[in-house]
């Protein structure tokens, strides 16, 4: 696995129009969330779609509450392991949302945003975290990125968001990605 031009090279390539520049190059912490549409859904290709802003409203009630959503993640690591990516790593992805990390704010400014196909409350695959440490650790690599710097979305937007969920397993994480 390795990262070409903001890319890595294992993701299916799904380009957004969801991002922007960032304010600086600075790229210091990983955000790790969980999503799945129809909620409690896998397999669809509605993911893809809503970060493409491609999602057909009118296809389940639950997309009604979608529109005019404008958002995105870096990558998408699905139940079958696929991965897909929807903007390079250059540049912002709008992930966070309102957040906070160590004392600065808007953490989509300086974050990747992994997001794994699953439910807050739910179990993930165990090729989901095999390619998710194998993931992580491309990324600490390439962008200097501690451990200590990968964090759930629930830990950057706290009472505001759950995911990825009492069902993530950070230590099966961490083992993965010192091995
Ligand atoms: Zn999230």
């Amino acid at each position: 696995m390795e990262i070409i031009d903001g890319r890595l090279d294992v993701a299916e390539q799904h380009l957004s129009e969801n991002c922007d520049e960032r304010p600086n190059d600075q790229v210091d912490l990983i955000v790790i969330h969980c999503i799945s549409l129809p909620a409690g859904h896998f397999g669809g290709d509605f993911i893809r779609a809503l970060f493409c802003n491609q999602i057909d409203h009118a296809s389940h009630t639950d997309f009604d509450s979608l529109r005019d959503m404008r958002v995105s993640s870096h990558l998408l690591i699905r139940r079958t392991g696929q991965i897909q990516q929807f903007v390079p790593f250059h540049q912002r992805a709008w992930h966070a949302g309102q957040s906070s990390f160590d004392g600065r704010n808007n953490c989509n400014d300086f974050s990747l945003g992994i997001e794994l196909e699953g439910t807050d409350t739910g179990q993930f695959n165990e090729i989901q975290y095999a390619r998710l440490g194998e993931t992580c650790r491309c990324l600490a690599d390439a962008y200097a990125i501690p451990v200590k710097n990968i964090v759930g979305h629930s830990d950057i937007a706290p009472g505001r968001k759950t995911d990825p969920g009492v069902g993530f397993d950070w230590a099966r994480l961490h083992r993965l990605m010192a091995g």
